[in-house]
């Protein structure tokens, strides 16, 4: 069992996919998941690290299996990836987390620079409805475009398709936030960050792990800034899991970031019990 927010999960095992019997059963399960609800969505804040002021949440999903326990995002979306239920699993994430912004936002008292932040894989820039889609969402529910922020790994955007381009620059249109994620982990020719209409740029949590014990490491997560900042683009950081870590970013002046050190993913319910409080962490 591991802790995640206040409730005890169960963790399903990935090796357990390797069965090709048990692999065929769960991809059965996951076509039906999402009709029979159940998919549930943690929200993890994202601070400004200057003032630990909350600045939004990044939308991350689960699958609450009735006999396999709470199965982890990293499990199934690949899995939802090869059976192509990736496209409608991305599509409720989007549709159902705005609707709980929108209602945070009357209910709470959000500002329009409370940002949500939901992670859209590779396949849904390569739908051309994509932005209609949440043009009318966005409209439906009274939340302006600029408090959305989708992230998108940098494996899925440096492919450069032109149907992915023309996605990434109409929601740049629109006003909606585009982040590049896990950056530092996939293929990397540097000058796309130059080209590429995004805003945002996630540094991957691989690079925070050894910043206490790899020699070199700050210098080169520093280099890395910079490279963002020359860019011209906002750094955010992943998986600050201490205060030492939090310190050295904010030496740095690294704007924001997020991890089990600030807060760990919740329930919607928790989520809105703290943003009715300060927003301060
Ligand atoms: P990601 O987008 O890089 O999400 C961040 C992951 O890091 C989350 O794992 C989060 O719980 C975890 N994390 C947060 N803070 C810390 C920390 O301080 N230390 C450590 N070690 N980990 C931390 P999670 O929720 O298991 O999600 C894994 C991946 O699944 C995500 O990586 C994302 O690629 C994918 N995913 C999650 N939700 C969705 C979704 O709605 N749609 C799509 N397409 N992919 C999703
Ligand atoms: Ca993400
Ligand atoms: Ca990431
Ligand atoms: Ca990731």
């Amino acid at each position: 069992a591991k802790r995640e927010g206040r409730s005890i999960i169960k963790v399903f095992q990935p090796v357990m996919l390797y069965s090709r019997q048990l692999r065929s059963q769960m991809a059965t399960e996951l076509r039906d998941a999402i009709r029979s609800d159940e998919l549930v969505l943690h929200y993890q804040p994202v601070v400004e690290l200057a003032t630990n002021r909350i600045l939004g949440v990044e939308v991350l999903v689960r699958w609450q299996h009735p006999v396999r326990g709470l199965i982890p995002p990293d499990t199934f979306i690949p899995l939802a990836e090869e059976i192509g239920v990736i496209h409608d699993l991305d599509r409720w994430v989007m549709s159902t987390s705005l609707r709980e912004l929108a209602r945070w936002r009357r209910e709470l008292k959000l500002d329009d620079d409370f940002q949500l932040r939901v992670n859209l894989s590779a396949v849904e820039l390569k739908q051309l409805d994509l932005v209609d889609y949440v043009r009318a969402l966005l409209r439906e529910l009274e939340v302006p475009a600029c408090s959305l922020v989708v992230e998108i790994t940098e494996t899925a955007i440096v492919t450069r398709g032109e149907v992915e381009m023309y996605s990434l620059l109409s929601l740049q249109q629109l006003g909606v936030g585009i982040e590049i994620d896990d950056f530092g982990t996939g293929y990397s020719s540097i000058s796309y960050l130059r080209e590429l209409p995004v805003s945002m740029v996630k540094v991957d949590r691989s690079l925070l792990s050894e910043l206490n014990t790899r020699p070199g490491q700050l210098e080169f997560v520093a280099a890395i800034l910079q490279l963002i900042r020359a860019a011209g683009l906002e750094a955010v950081f992943e998986g600050i899991e201490t205060q030492e870590q939090a310190d050295q970013l904010r030496a740095l002046g690294c704007n924001s970031g997020q991890g089990f050190f600030f807060c760990h993913p919740m329930a919607a319910d928790e989520t809105a019990a703290l943003l009715a409080g300060t927003r301060y962490l």
